[in-house]
């Protein structure tokens, strides 16, 4: 349902009738207000209605509220342009109702966009550097707000307070007359001027320049530095050559200062004790570290995207970092070797050193109940114990002067990597784990490498 000037009350009241229903009484006289202001608006609108249609070329170009307006408008075309500009201007007075009038700018600006003249704008200064041609100062103003606001930090989880943002170049903005295709809106000018401008250069290469050295000096990646020379292999460069730098220089620098709250992690402290009863090599956690939490409020001075200053001026923790216990073991000197090697289980040997089957046995296999203790065979260093594929569960020994053995197939490890044992000392269990047919231990003796007949060793 529309409403017109004159309109029926007893139409307007079915309506509200119609509506009710579904309002409460408030929202019901919000709307029958709004209804009579608009009503009233509209009737004194129509009676003071007055205004001035103005034409280029017979095109209606929009309306202007005054005749010294339209004036203005003449005067200010022909001070630029000469009188011959305005020949096609007309302009007219008219009673009509008119839903929106043009500002003396703006009509002045369509008229000599219409005709082909250039039009006032204004063109923002970065020091002595032109920036940016924009349609009007408050256009211009606003653009300045708008890269400002585009290095503000962001951040997901804290909260932040500008205290200050300000331009390090002078700006300054000057009239000036252009054509309207080289004015630039709020977007594109924000964009211009954060993309910064690149600069062409030209380097002389000095003696003992690398072209890391011209990269990282001239603020570029060699990747650029490539791109910019494609001609040249940058990789052969000579004292004397010219290369072409692209620097990117931004027209306006921003320093940023902000207020920053967030919550941040406090990385827990690692300390260690030296454990006399741990064998040397072997590092044990004892107590789990823990990352603490704390709240900081710091003031940060930003230049654009970079951080110049950190300063934190208050912190709150929440919760205290647990520090990580080490013990490091450091039993070593009581184990010696001897030289002499002991067979590492009771049983009885069921398959010797040697060929069989077409294959080389690179041990000695000795039968014995699943259980029955593996000794080591001589004092040394484990420097594995855990599993291998094809000897299953199995333990290697270290002995120096390049000696070495390895038990097989152990139901359980009690050895650990890293640990020193003793000639005689229990280090797994008989078992048939990994490749194997019935409980025995696979007994190998390698020096350098080079598997030796564990018998030969064996006193
Ligand atoms: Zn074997």
């Amino acid at each position: 349902m529309k409403f017109k000037a004159k309109f029926n009350y007893k139409e307007f009241l079915a309506y509200i009738d119609k509506i009710r229903t579904n309002l409460n009484t408030t929202v019901l006289i919000a709307i029958i207000s709004g209804a009579i202001i608009a009503i009233c608006t509209y009737n004194i609108y129509q009676f003071k209605a007055s205004s001035y249609l103005i034409k280029v070329n017979n095109k209606p170009i929009g309306y202007v509220k005054k005749l010294s307006d339209v004036k203005r408008i003449l005067n200010s075309i022909k001070s630029t342009e000469g009188d011959k500009a305005t020949k096609s201007i007309n302009y007219s007075r008219t009673l009509e109702p008119v839903k929106s009038f043009l500002t003396v700018d703006e009509a002045e600006k369509v008229i000599r966009c219409e005709l082909g003249l250039k039009i006032q704008a204004v063109a923002i200064f970065a020091n002595d550097v032109e920036v940016a041609k924009v349609h009007d100062k408050n256009t211009a103003e606003k653009i300045i707000q708008r890269v400002k606001e585009y290095y503000y930090p962001k951040m997901s989880n804290g909260m932040i307070q500008i205290l200050s943002s300000n331009i390090k170049e002078k700006i300054t903005y000057k009239d000036v007359l252009v054509e309207s295709k080289e004015i630039l809106n709020v977007d594109d000018a924000v964009k211009k001027i954060v993309n910064g401008r690149n600069l062409e250069k030209n380097y002389i290469v000095k003696k003992g320049d690398t072209i890391w050295d011209i990269a990282i000096k001239n603020n570029m990646m060699l990747e650029e530095l490539k791109a910019a020379n494609p001609n040249i292999n940058i990789d052969k460069i000579d004292v004397g050559q010219e290369i072409k730098l692209a620097v990117n220089q931004p027209y306006l620098n921003v320093e940023i200062v902000a207020k920053i709250k967030e919550r941040e992690e406090i990385p827990f402290d690692t300390k260690e004790f030296q454990d006399k009863n741990l064998s040397k090599g072997i590092r044990k956690v004892k107590v789990a570290g823990k990352n603490g939490v704390q709240d900081l409020e710091k003031v940060v001075t930003f230049l654009n995207s970079d951080t110049l200053d950190e300063d934190v001026v208050k912190s709150t923790i929440i919760r205290h970092a647990v520090d990580e216990v080490i013990a490091v073991g450091t039993k070593v000197s009581t184990y010696v070797a001897t030289g002499r090697f002991v067979m590492p289980s009771r049983g009885y040997i069921s398959s010797k050193f040697g060929y069989r089957w077409g294959r080389m046995h690179e041990g000695i296999d000795i039968a014995a109940p699943r259980g029955t203790a593996i000794i080591a065979s001589e004092s040394g260093k484990v420097t594995f114990a855990g599993w291998r594929s094809g000897y299953g569960y199995c333990v290697m020994i270290s002995h120096g002067n390049g000696y070495q053995t390895l038990y097989g197939h152990a139901s359980k490890l009690y050895a650990k990597t890293g640990q020193y044992v003793k000639k005689g000392q229990k280090i797994a269990a008989v078992g048939s784990t990994g490749r194997s047919t019935g409980s025995h231990v696979h007994f190998e003796v390698r020096q350098r490498g080079a598997c030796k007949n564990p018998l030969k060793y064996i006193k």
